[in-house]
């Protein structure tokens, strides 16, 4: 266990904000999670994984929880349906390349996602035509308000889009995902219907999970900055939803692209508005839009503050409801 006071959170968070907590705490299993003694430490408590959906927007007041629970146990990897119990402080990426190593099927479009997989079950990652939700069969969490090991299994997660019982109001911040199980196939199951995987196959049906791990990362990496080298927090916006009508102001003959969902209501991607505003590439500080994908914040000189960031989010929310009338929500999450 590590215990750390006013510690520097720097390479805690993919976006590198030079920002600091006044108490960190590593555990390296839940014996450890359980034994803290919460009642001593500074509040508000905060868990993270790799930091790779947060902005925090300035020093942390409380004490920042992280998880050191790695391991992977395939309960049988005689079964064509195979249970893989994960631990949280895993990298979900390892345990993706884990998988399709050993042939299983299921993981493989989720490949590159940064992060880490207590994190993946909170969040629902998703991308390319696939959810973790499609793979997690249970949780098991620490609850820090009954103090006690829970489990939760896939039904009691009430996952939806980016979502789950973990961020309702009700139970934000309240369990500490220890471990995920998961559920893979021998059974071939390739996705590829989504918009550029069976291009970037090449049109071929893949044989391995491994073979659309590889394309996946080649898309991934064309479009989007690797964390190890330009800080981001990924997608910074989420896609707005609107009525027909409301569509219907923003692009009278419906060239503009969207998606029609099962409500009737309509998506339209946030990078859409974003570059019709030619926004890719503006920049406040050393915050910038990223010129391959503008719905991506990047830090792109390295030494980009929250007061950069944030100046440049409200020019792009302001400019975006300007030209379209719509208020762009940020997808990722400021502490
Ligand atoms: C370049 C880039 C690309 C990305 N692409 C995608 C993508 O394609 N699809 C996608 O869905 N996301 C994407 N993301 C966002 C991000 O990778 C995910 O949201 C990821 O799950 C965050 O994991 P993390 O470990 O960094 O969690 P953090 O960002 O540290 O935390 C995220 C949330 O989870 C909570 N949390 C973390 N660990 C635990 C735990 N053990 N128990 C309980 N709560 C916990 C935190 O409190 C916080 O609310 C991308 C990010 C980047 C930087």
């Amino acid at each position: 266990m590590r215990i750390k006071l006013k510690y520097d959170l720097s390479s805690q968070n993919t976006f590198r904000m030079k920002v600091s907590c006044e108490c960190f705490v590593e555990y390296g299993n839940v014996t450890e999670l359980a034994g803290l003694n919460f009642d001593r430490l500074p509040k508000p408590l905060l868990h993270i994984g790799e930091g790779s959906n947060l902005l925090f927007t300035g020093d942390f007041p409380g004490t920042v929880l992280h998880s050191d629970i790695e391991f992977i146990k395939y309960v049988d990897i005689g079964l064509d349906e195979v249970p893989v119990m994960v631990g949280a402080g895993v990298s979900f990426d390892n345990f993706v390349s884990e998988a399709c190593r050993h042939g299983l099927w299921g993981a493989e479009n989720l490949s590159l996602i940064p992060g880490e997989v207590g994190a993946a079950a909170v969040q629902n990652i998703g991308a390319y035509g696939a959810e973790v939700a499609d793979i997690v069969s249970g949780v098991v969490c620490f609850d820090l308000k009954e103090r006690k090991k829970v489990k939760f299994s896939r039904k009691d997660c009430r996952y939806g889009y980016r979502s789950s019982m973990f961020k309702e109001p009700e139970f934000r911040r309240r369990f500490v995902v220890t471990s995920v199980l998961f559920r893979l196939s021998r059974k071939p199951a390739p996705k590829t219907g989504y918009k550029g995987v069976s291009e970037a196959l090449g049109g071929r049906v893949p044989q391995s999970p491994s073979e659309v791990r590889e394309a996946i990362i080649r898309l991934r990496r064309e479009k989007l900055p690797d964390p190890a080298e330009t800080g981001s927090a990924g997608s910074f916006f989420k896609n707005p939803v609107m009525s027909a009508e409301a569509f219907a102001r923003i692009s009278p003959d419906g060239s503009a692209p969207h998606y029609l969902l099962p409500d009737g209501m309509v998506k339209v991607p946030a990078a859409y508005l974003i570059d019709s505003c030619a926004l890719k590439g503006a920049s406040v500080g050393g915050a910038a839009v990223y010129e391959k994908q503008p719905l991506v914040i990047v830090n792109r000189s390295g030494d980009a503050t929250p007061e950069d960031v944030l100046g440049l989010e409200e020019k792009i929310v302001n400019t975006v409801r300007e030209r379209f009338g719509v208020v762009l929500e940020p997808e990722v999450e400021h502490i």
